[in-house]
């Protein structure tokens, strides 16, 4: 239910307190345009001090949080109800400020850090490219050679049953020019929620409307995949001309091998291990992925650490299908994945037993276990989906 002009005026009214005048207009589109203004300060031109900002709640949000700002900076001894928001407000001009590239700009779907997070080496994302005039291709993207400035992106063409056509270029791109790609002046651009259907399930989008002269341009950002949009059209002069639309996207890592996996099961070469056997860690809930690693190390915590009595074992091992970095290891301490762990929805078959591993010293081992437990104890629960 929206309330009305005159009920939402006055709720931001007592939110924003005694100091405040507070007045809803609408613009020439009928949207809701929200002015605060200050009592008491004059600005440039002795007018009294306002803000205006568009749009409904979010107009509202906006309006408020510069009203904050006003009153802690203008009148410190100030008392308004809209002062207990004052850390939030912050939060969002923080979250705004990551968000716009340069003033004058639209806020960006990403920043630069939920890039570089979104787009660990070895994703692939192919794109089916529908171009007036010209065959169909596939599009293939590929980051490799990720860090924290940046990344080498791969790209390569394909034909649509995915047979190579030309060669693989690649480039050195920054996170920073990646959230760059998508800054578009505030005047040129419309941003909008939308859920789409695509070749990879339903995806929650922010959609981006960029007009310039005859062109228009849509492109569709999913929300949980920071990176390039995973739709976008362009149309000239009404006429759709080119359209780029998902068709895979994959997070798989980028690792040779070999890989290993630590646990107290009893295993033979040959054998193959299937997600549905328990966590290892956390409440032992049915765990959705199969775990395996590329360092020793992480293995023998593995082994060390999986759930029974019996000694623990680490084995050599071989994955069959797809695997992706484990986001419970991923991007925490350290950036990237130092301990190359990663994931699988199996199965994953077992080459043969690890024999003559050092085991971790006993002190580091029950630091560790300490260390978990504390994490139960605060209810972090391993990541499983
Ligand atoms: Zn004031």
């Amino acid at each position: 239910m929206v309330a009305s002009r005159s009920a939402r005026e006055r709720k931001a009214a007592v939110e924003a307190g005694p100091l405040a005048t507070v007045k809803i207009d609408l613009d020439d589109q009928k949207q809701f345009l929200y002015k605060i203004g200050c009592s008491v300060c004059r600005a440039k031109g002795h007018r009294k001090w306002s803000a205006y900002r568009p749009g409904g709640d979010n107009g509202y949000m906006a309006a408020m949080d510069r009203w904050i700002f006003h009153l802690v900076e203008k009148h410190p001894g100030a008392d308004a109800p809209c002062l207990a928001y004052v850390d939030a407000a912050r939060q969002r001009l923080h979250q705004r400020r990551e968000h716009v590239v340069q003033s004058g700009r639209a806020p960006t779907p990403f920043t630069a850090d939920e890039i570089r997070a979104g787009c660990p080496a070895g994703r692939t994302i192919r794109m089916r490219v529908d171009t007036e005039g010209e065959a169909p291709f596939l599009r293939v993207s590929r980051f490799v050679s990720c860090d924290e400035e940046g990344a080498v992106l791969e790209r390569s063409r394909q034909s649509l049953e995915g047979v190579a056509l030309g060669v693989v270029e690649a480039d050195r791109v920054t996170w920073r020019d990646l959230q760059a790609h998508a800054s578009f002046p505030v005047e040129a651009a419309t941003i909008e929620d939308e859920t789409i259907s695509t070749a990879i399930g339903d995806l929650d989008c922010l959609r981006y409307t960029v007009r310039d002269k005859e062109t228009e341009e849509v492109f569709w950002f999913a929300k949980g995949l920071p990176g390039m949009p995973i739709r976008y059209v362009t149309r000239a002069g009404g006429e759709v001309v080119a359209t780029v639309s998902v068709v895979d996207n994959t997070m798989q890592a980028d690792d040779p091998g070999p890989f290993f996996h630590g646990t107290k099961a009893e295993l033979q070469p040959g054998d193959v291990l299937e997600p549905g056997y328990a966590s290892n860690f956390g409440s032992g809930t049915t765990a959705n992925f199969i775990y395996l690693t590329a360092t020793l190390d992480a293995a023998t915590w593995g082994a060390e650490l999986a759930a029974g009595e019996a000694p623990g074992r680490i084995y050599r091992v071989e994955p069959t299908g797809p695997f992706e970095n484990d986001p419970n290891l991923t991007d925490k301490k350290f950036p990237g994945n130092p301990t190359r762990s990663y994931r699988t929805r199996g199965p994953l078959r077992v080459v043969a037993e690890v024999q003559g591993w050092e085991p971790h010293p006993a002190e580091a081992l029950q630091t560790m276990r300490d260390h978990l437990e504390e994490l139960k104890g605060r209810g972090v629960e391993a990541i499983n989906d």
